[in-house]
């Protein structure tokens, strides 16, 4: 048997994939402490309106996250808000250290999610909140009656250039493609829109502004072009975050984790789910099955 700890099991991120896990530990009388250093819910929060989780025909992000947190509460789980930034496996004992606590349990579960990539520009850094955002449902607010530009082609971009033609007067999408690679039912309600105008095969040379965003530069089949604007958002893709755990724990060369069929690491104990495991598809559904077997997992690892 494994020795007493302060946690059955500790899960890193509430997002769908880690609240998942918590619901099903829980449910199984297990000593659970969720830590998250950001919002509950994690990336859902701020999708506009999710269409495809069966069982609910459409339901907006934020009252999603909501639920989520009403259904931890109801089985007397245990939040805490707080950044890890390291972990620890001792053997039996696996540390958690926040910047300013110390938890120890007998696994660990990993939902540590994804974070939106940036273009890598060097003026971008000071252009962060101001002008420069990833998120339309949490900022798009700034921006009523304003032109702003989406950078990118896919599902995320499509979603932010949606909201924002409903706030904005003009929103630009620069996408690097020569077509855009949504899903065709998004792409469907994007053509309509008269204030959405799709640039195709063009990058961001160069963000303008002296306090914010007032501009970018952009090379359109090889010719240089500045667009006024008073913001963009980026949603060009995401990677993991997954730098606190390296090197005990083993990523793929995209810094994904990598598991085995039950959702444990390399590091005996410790598990992983959601969008920081490797895998080709990262949807809420997916997130969610991933927690659920981390969780199994885990409860029988400890019961064993
Ligand atoms: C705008 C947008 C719209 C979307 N719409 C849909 C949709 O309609 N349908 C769909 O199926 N999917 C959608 N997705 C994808 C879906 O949101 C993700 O697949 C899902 O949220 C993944 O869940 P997760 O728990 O693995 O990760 P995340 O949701 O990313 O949650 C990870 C959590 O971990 C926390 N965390 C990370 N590191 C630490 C740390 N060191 N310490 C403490 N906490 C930490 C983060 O703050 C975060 O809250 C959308 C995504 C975006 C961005």
């Amino acid at each position: 048997m494994l020795k007493t700890m302060d946690y059955d099991i500790i899960i890193i991120g509430a997002g769908p994939a880690g609240i998942c896990a918590a619901i099903y530990a829980l449910r199984a009388n297990q000593k659970t402490l969720i830590i998250e250093k950001e919002t509950i819910g994690g990336k859902i929060a701020s999708s506009p309106l999710i269409e495809n989780y069966p069982g609910i025909k459409a339901i907006k992000g934020p009252e999603l996250s909501e639920q989520l947190e009403d259904q931890i509460k109801q089985l007397g789980g245990k939040i805490e808000f707080g950044e890890v930034i390291n972990i620890q496996n001792k053997r039996e004992e696996k540390i958690v250290i926040t910047k300013n606590k110390t938890h120890k349990a007998k696994v660990i579960i990993l939902a540590l999610g994804t974070k939106y990539k940036k273009l890598g520009l060097p003026e971008e850094e000071k252009f962060l909140g101001k002008g420069i955002s990833f998120c339309a449902t949490c900022d798009g607010f700034f921006y009523r009656q304003k032109t702003v530009a989406v950078i990118g082609g896919g599902n995320s971009a499509m979603a932010n250039a949606l909201e924002l033609a409903n706030i904005c007067q003009k929103v630009y999408v620069i996408q690097n493609l020569d077509h855009l690679t949504a899903e065709p039912m998004l792409i469907d309600q994007i053509k309509p829109k008269e204030n959405i105008e799709i640039i195709t095969q063009a990058s961001v040379k160069q963000i303008q502004g002296e306090e914010k965003v007032t501009g970018i530069v952009i090379e359109e089949k090889g010719k240089e072009k500045t667009l006024t604007l008073d913001g963009m958002f980026l949603s060009i893709g995401q990677i993991p975050e997954t730098e606190i755990i390296s090197p005990l724990i083993k990523l793929d060369e995209n810094g994904y984790i990598v598991t085995n069929e039950q959702q444990m690491t390399n590091s005996e104990g410790i598990f992983a789910a959601g969008d920081c495991v490797k895998k080709n598809i990262r949807q809420l559904t997916t997130a969610v099955s991933d927690g659920t077997i981390a969780a199994l997992s885990a409860i029988e690892y400890n019961t064993k």
